[in-house]
Order: C-alpha cells, then structure tokens, then sequence
C-alpha cells in the first residue's frame, strides 16, 4: 500500500505538526482484516520524516493506531469480537494469543474512552467488590444516572474514597454531587462528609439486603452446630436457598424450604424476617417507612435470633441514611447491576491483574448494554 503522489505534508508522530522534508523511506506489514477464508497481510510504505522539533519520526497515520503490527480496522474487529466472548475464545478465531486479543482491547477501549464526553457527576455509588484471596477488595464508584463504574480504587478505606475525590474530581465537580448510595461502611461516609459534605447519604436497599442475608447465614451456621443427627443433615446444604427470595424459587424448591421450615422454626422466622423487610422500601411515606421499620424491629423481640438483633442496631443506628431514599429520588439496582457486570468480567476473563482494562470492560459494557454470551468450553 502506497500513498497518492501530490499528498506531500506527512504528519509527525511526535508533535503532530505537518512536515515535508522525508528522512527515509520504510516498509511497515501489518494483519489486515480477512480476505475470504485467507489470513491479510498488507505492506505499507511510510515515511520518517525530519520533523524540525522532535528530529528524524515515524510519521503518523491514522489506520496505524500503534506500533503493534495490526491495522486499526483489525483491532477494532478484535476489541468488538471481546465484547462478547473471552479474550480466549477470541483469540482461537482470529489466531491469536490471548494475551495479544487482551492487548488490542485494552488499546480498542483506550480510543474509544478518549473520544467520549463525561457526563457530570450528581449521584454517585460506592460499592466494594472482593476479588478472591489475591486481589482483596477494590471499591467501585460508579455514576448512578449513566449506570457506568467511574472509578476503581484498591482495598475499602477512607483513603481510597479521598484519592477518588482528590485525584478525579475538581473542587466543583465535588460540590455538584448531590447523593450517594453506599454500604453502611464507617470508611465510606467519614469520606463523604469531608469531601462532599452537601450530598446525601443513603444506604441503599442492595446493601442492606446483602446484610440481611450475611444475618440468615448466621442463623443457619448456628442452628447447623445447634442440631445433631439427622436434623443436621437437613439444615446441609440449604444455604442458597434460605438466601434466595421467596418469589424467585421455584415449587420444588419451595417445597424443600417448607420442610426445612417444619422441622426448624427459628430459621423459618429469620427467613420471613429477610422477606419482609423488602417492604420497608415500598412504603407510601416516610412515616409509613419509620411505622414499617420500627414494627419489624418489634417482631424480633423473644425470638432468639441474635445475628437479626445485631442487624436491627446497625438498621437504627443508620435509619437516617436508609430513609433518604423517601427524600431524594435516586435509582435503586444501579449499583447491583455494575456489581453484577463485572462479577460477569471477572468470572469470564480471569485473568484481570490490570484494573484499568477491567474498568474499561465494564464502562463499555454498561455503555454498550452489552450482555456476554456464554460459551461452553469444550473439555
Ligand atoms: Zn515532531
């Protein structure tokens, strides 16, 4: 591939200043797409031009994104075909190492971010996501109104919320947010009131929920150590179900937590008591919501659910922050499903050790509303 006679100016990929004088002349091969069932290799002809400021440069041409030998068209075939499959899978239909589809990606996203305008930010989430035993935790801010992941942050604590504040957002950026939807973690809201005092803080139902559920799995622990024999056996292995909404099971499934509840009232009442908290976030009032609240913390008086009592002082002690979902309108489920996006990265990928790239996975997936295909690996 050679270039027209009569275009002169050639770009330098220093400055990008236009430059006419040609230091030498070089031969570049680079993957072009397919041709019919063939693998595409095309020559291109390119300059280095004697550019006055940067001295003796590769010129710049815009269907060369990098020094990597693909054409861009390539790569942006490569970083679609990786919106929907694992860089694995993508890299047994083109050809290619994964660890190679995984680096076309990351530079298929970079220039896809860089042309995008920000949204400003008024609502924002904060939630943490556990990485396994290697990675721990990284938080996760996210922008509620656009359902994107802004940031990543490793481990939970105030400094990682102060370095998002400090390094993301200008002192004006910071006065616009007007809310914040985060886990009843002492880290997050000290960092909240120092940074953006003004915003509300709500604690928000998905993490509440997470809470009731980390209760129910106490209560199931204790009776499973309780109970001996053939009652335990019961109990084993009934996790997922007790922590599964009543609305979601199917009748079979139903059926066996009846039976577990026949035999072992103390578990059925946690459960009801999971259940019907939902409710407390579908109150007409936020009168009606306090009625709600302080009524079912009534319910666990003599019932001996010791994990549900400590749930019910860490409900009051922040009944402020969950009933500002009555005062300010913010849409619920955001924050679950960013977190449930990139639990789907995660899951796929594997190998995420670069938290930029798996930032940039999952903003373009919520961008693109993308779902993964699931692939059946075969053994
Ligand atoms: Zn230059």
């Amino acid at each position: 591939m050679r270039r027209k006679a009569g275009t002169q100016k050639r770009i330098c990929s220093g400055c990008g200043k236009h430059v006419a004088e040609i230091h030498e002349v070089v031969e570049r091969e680079v993957r072009d797409l397919p041709w019919s069932e063939y693998r595409a290799t095309v020559v291109v002809e390119l300059c280095r031009v004697r550019c006055p400021d940067c001295g003796p440069r590769m010129e710049k041409v815009a269907q060369l994104p990098s020094k990597a030998p693909f054409s861009k068209r390539f790569e942006e075939a490569v970083g679609q075909a990786c919106e929907s499959a694992a860089a694995s899978q993508v890299g047994r239909r083109f050809g290619l190492a994964a660890s190679t589809v995984r680096a076309i990606d990351m530079r298929y996203l970079t220039r896809w971010e860089s042309t995008r305008r920000r949204p400003a930010l008024k609502q924002m989430g904060i939630d943490e996501i556990y990485l396994g035993k290697s990675g721990k935790f990284i938080t996760v801010v996210s922008n509620l109104e656009t359902g994107e992941p802004l940031w990543f942050g490793h481990e939970r604590k105030k400094e990682t919320i102060d370095e998002f504040f400090r390094s993301q957002l200008s002192p004006l950026q910071r006065t616009r947010i007007q809310a914040a939807c985060i886990d009843m973690w002492p880290a997050f809201k000290s960092s909240l009131e120092q940074w953006a005092p003004q915003c509300a803080i709500i604690y928000d139902k998905f993490h509440i929920m997470q809470h009731a559920n980390k209760a129910i799995d106490e209560v199931r622990r204790a009776e499973f150590f309780r109970q001996g024999g053939w009652r335990r056996k019961i109990v084993k292995g009934k996790r997922w179900l007790l922590l599964t909404r009543w609305v979601n099971l199917t009748e079979d499934k139903q059926q066996d937590l009846n039976r577990l509840f026949r035999l072992n009232r103390r578990l059925m009442k946690a459960y009801l008591m999971k259940e019907s908290l939902e409710r407390l976030w579908q109150q007409p009032s936020e009168t009606k919501a306090v009625t709600y609240l302080t009524n079912w913390i009534r319910q666990l008086r003599w019932q001996r659910l010791p994990a549900f009592e400590k749930f019910a002082h860490m409900l009051l002690d922040h009944s402020e922050g969950i009933l500002n979902y009555y005062r300010v309108a913010v849409r619920f489920g955001v924050v679950e499903a960013i977190n449930g996006n990139i639990r789907l990265l995660l899951h796929r990928g594997r190998g995420y050790k670069n938290l930029r790239y798996l930032l940039l996975k999952a903003q373009r997936m919520a961008a693109a509303k993308t779902e993964f295909v699931a692939f059946r690996i075969a053994a």
